[in-house]
């Protein structure tokens, strides 16, 4: 049996990234993934500018200012963000300047309004209480971003703050990759679609809602093909119809139980098994395979199971597949808070709290780890990861997790 890692290996090695691009607005773009690096056609900010509401002067006339032997600066003219004006002032002159006006020609620094006292007025006057330095309170051109410089590059995700700074550059669309398009597949005799009536020995599809909302927040478009029963006739079907979207994920039926069918009905329809069991707690059945360019992921039908080994193998494969250049998640040094025991040749992946006392950051399990119980997936918001090899986890052990949230 492989471990996590030679999955996750063998999984993206076969991952193909989608090519095709889209022109989309900018404000349609947010979590979007950049199909090009972007370069800045100008500076920001594009002119020296006032960081401050002050009075725009020469530093050096401001030599020797002090509160009792104050410098004084004809005031010659009020500049407001938004305008210019075409003077260049001369020795003691001064601009009553606001934040985000130009600099005007002949001065070199600001000095906030809290150190002067004016007369605002006819022949207006400032007295100046402080030194100021030269280049104080002024924002320079291109401080911010230069022009030629690469803000965004190809397989960036579009943050809230990326689509700001494409505003501030002035670029409406953006060329981004395609989502991804992930075909969802759940199988059991068991199962009843959720606005149906349970009956005796019968229970709700979940599997399809939980995975369909991870594809989401993946950043793919999710497509439901509802329940295969556990007949080879209607899974053939129904992952043939799968088989022609970006990505199939089938839930269940990929054990070893006399009605688990979907392995070999993905071999009779041409799929290539790459594996078939992980060395890992839950989710140890998962198989994944290839059908020509379209990967296959046979998820174990356990509620958690099928969460977790779309964290762990799915996720990254989407992100990849989407053109992300990053694509796991961090991992952080957290404390465990419990006792734990576990198989040696299994890596666990336990659903904890993650909780931030006196600045160390400390993990809890959420209750029963059994992969059936879906309520760990809902308190969690994080995944304690325990390597092979580990048999007893104490509390107050290191342990390594990652933030789900
Ligand atoms: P299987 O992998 O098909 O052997 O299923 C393992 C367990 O997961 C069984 O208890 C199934 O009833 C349950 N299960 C399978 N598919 C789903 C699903 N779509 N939603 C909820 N539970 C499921
Ligand atoms: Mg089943």
């Amino acid at each position: 049996m492989i471990n996590v890692s030679q999955a996750r290996e063998i999984i993206l090695k076969h991952i193909p990234p989608v090519k095709e691009t889209q022109f989309l607005e900018l404000n349609l773009c947010l979590g979007r993934v950049s199909a090009v690096d972007i370069k800045s056609r100008e500076n920001i900010p594009p002119f020296d500018n006032s960081a401050m509401d002050g009075f725009a002067i020469k530093a050096f006339n401001s030599t020797g200012a002090s509160g009792g032997n104050p410098k004084v600066f004809a005031v010659i003219a009020d500049l407001a963000a938004g305008y210019t004006i075409a003077k260049t002032l001369k020795d003691n002159q001064a601009v009553r300047i606001m934040t985000g006006a130009p600099i005007p020609k002949g001065v070199d620094s600001v000095v906030m309004v809290e150190d002067t006292a004016s007369n605002e007025g006819r022949n207006e006057f400032v007295r100046i209480f402080r030194e100021v330095n030269k280049g104080e309170n002024v924002r320079y051109a291109g401080e911010d971003v230069k022009k030629g410089e690469i803000v965004i590059k190809k397989g960036d995700i579009l943050k809230s703050g990326y689509i700001g700074m494409l505003a501030s550059l002035g670029i409406s669309k953006v060329k981004v990759f395609r989502q991804p398009k992930v075909a969802i597949l759940a199988t059991g005799d068991e199962l009843v679609e959720i606005k149906e009536k349970l009956t005796p020995g019968k229970i709700h599809n979940s599997n399809t809602y939980s995975l369909g909302a991870q594809v989401q927040s993946a950043g793919a478009l999710a497509v439901v093909l509802g329940i295969a029963r556990d007949k080879k006739e209607e899974l053939r079907r129904k992952i043939r119809k799968g088989l022609s979207f970006d990505m199939l994920l089938v839930s269940g039926g990929i054990s070893v139980g006399d009605y688990d069918f979907v392995k070999d009905v993905l071999k009779e329809l041409g799929t290539t098994i790459k594996f078939w069991r992980v060395a890992m707690k839950p989710g140890k059945p998962l198989a994944f395979g290839m059908m020509e360019r379209v990967p296959v992921f046979g998820l174990p039908g356990n509620p958690v199971s099928s969460m977790i080994t779309f964290e762990q193998f799915v996720r990254p494969a989407i992100l990849k597949m989407a053109g992300r250049r990053e694509i796991f998640r961090f991992h952080l040094p957290a404390i465990a808070k419990d006792d734990f025991k576990k198989k040696k040749k299994l890596r666990y992946f336990l659903r904890v709290v993650l909780e931030n006392q006196n600045g160390a950051l400390y993990a809890s399990l959420t209750g029963p780890q059994g992969s059936g119980i879906l309520k760990s997936m809902v308190l969690a918001n994080g995944i304690m990861e325990l390597a092979e090899g580990l048999e007893n986890l104490r509390a107050g052990d290191k342990v390594q997790v990652t933030y789900l949230d």
